[in-house]
């Protein structure tokens, strides 16, 4: 028999009028359900969360983090919330994000000055390495506290990308990005008349005609391959989208690089899912929803709670108006592959290959 691991989940709806039947109760009595005293007692505990930046307002609220440092501390740990840049950290009061709401310090996870790396191999095309950040790679513990949203370079923003990107340096993530790639621009051909561009509904393109400079954005690129059917010159192709995957591979190895030091029962995953959008909380900013807000998911395997929240974001669910600009649904089987045209199971599928978890999980809902 294949083994199921546990997914807890809580629903943003409530079924009485009381604070007591809200996501913000329900949170604090699965976080009650759960072994944290194994996990945490007698340690540091970094609480590995995105604390947004510029006018971003859909990152995890205040009050969710606040009850998860309680937890820990209740469980005999010594929490600390942490985020990779020193600039984040610097600026996450302008979101509500300090000591005093928070109840626990906020530090930056590589230092002040983003240095304190351990640097793991990993051999993976350019991604020949990964330096993660110290204040995780020398944890005992961890919390992996994720907002998921939608993500233009992978589809899909949980868990996994909060420890493959956000736990290690900027030279690691522009690493993992310059796996992105699949269309093929031949500069010799191009006769830079900018059609392609004016083509993109998604703004991937841009070209320069006074300075012969052309530039895609994969994190926009849906793979639609207008451009390349209305260019002049057939200065573009595309032979496969192996980009897309590549980068998500790379986020798997990346996490399993993140994950592989701590022993057995040391980490535990929390997805929020409420405030959905179509991009990351990189972007500094925050639009519409992309769906209805569902509540949160947690469990000590992150295959099994990527696998359960990915599910729980479904395309009938989608709410018009929410995506920018001339930006609309596409192909794809999964809600974030028709926005983004990059299939997000790929990096669930690599997670599990790597030996991270099981996508076979069984929902327990604390209501
Ligand atoms: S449409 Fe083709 S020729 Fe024109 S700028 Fe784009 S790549 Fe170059
Ligand atoms: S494939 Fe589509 S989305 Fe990508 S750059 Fe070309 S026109 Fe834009």
């Amino acid at each position: 028999m294949t083994s199921s691991s546990t997914v807890w989940f809580a629903s943003v709806r409530a079924v009485r009028p009381e604070a007591d039947a809200t996501l913000p109760a329900k949170l604090q009595r699965l976080l009650r359900k759960v072994d944290l005293a194994s996990l945490c007692k007698g340690r540091w505990t970094p609480i590995k969360m995105h604390l947004g930046g510029r006018l971003g307002y859909s990152t995890i609220h205040p009050l969710l983090v606040r009850m998860v440092v309680q937890a820990v501390k209740d469980a005999g740990g010594k929490p600390f919330v942490t985020e990779g840049g020193m600039g984040a950290v610097a600026e996450a009061a302008a979101r509500g994000y300090t000591a005093e709401t928070l109840g626990c310090p906020i530090l930056p996870a590589g230092g002040p000055f983003d240095r304190d790396v351990v640097e793991k191999p990993i051999g993976f095309k350019t991604l020949d390495s990964a330096s993660i950040f110290g204040a995780i790679a020398r944890a005992e513990c961890l919390i992996n506290l994720s907002h998921v949203k939608g993500h233009g370079d992978c589809g899909y923003g949980g868990a996994c990308k909060n420890l493959a990107m956000g736990c290690v340096d900027a030279a690691t993530r522009a690493k993992i990005h310059a796996l992105e790639g699949g269309i093929e621009w031949k500069k010799d051909v191009c006769v830079f008349c900018g059609r392609c561009a004016e083509a993109c509904d998604t703004g991937a393109i841009s070209v320069n005609r006074k300075e012969k400079r052309f530039r895609l954005f994969y994190h926009h690129c849906r793979y639609c391959r207008h451009c390349i059917s209305v260019c002049p010159a057939g200065a573009l192709s595309m032979k496969d989208r192996q980009g897309f995957r590549d980068f998500q591979e790379g986020m798997a190895l990346a996490t399993r690089a993140v994950l592989e030091p701590f022993q057995a029962g040391r980490v535990f995953h929390i997805n929020i899912l409420t405030q959905i959008t179509m991009f990351c909380d990189c972007w500094g900013m925050t639009t519409p929803h992309v769906v209805p807000d569902i509540g949160l998911m947690a469990s000590d395997d992150v295959v099994a709670l990527e696998t359960a929240s990915l599910e729980a974001i479904k395309t009938k669910d989608f709410l018009p108006g929410s995506l920018i600009g001339k930006w609309k649904l596409g192909r794809g089987r999964h809600l974030f592959e028709k926005i983004h045209g990059k299939d997000p199971w790929v990096q669930v599928r690599a997670l599990e290959r790597h030996g991270l978890g099981s996508r076979n999980y069984t929902l327990k809902e604390v209501v």
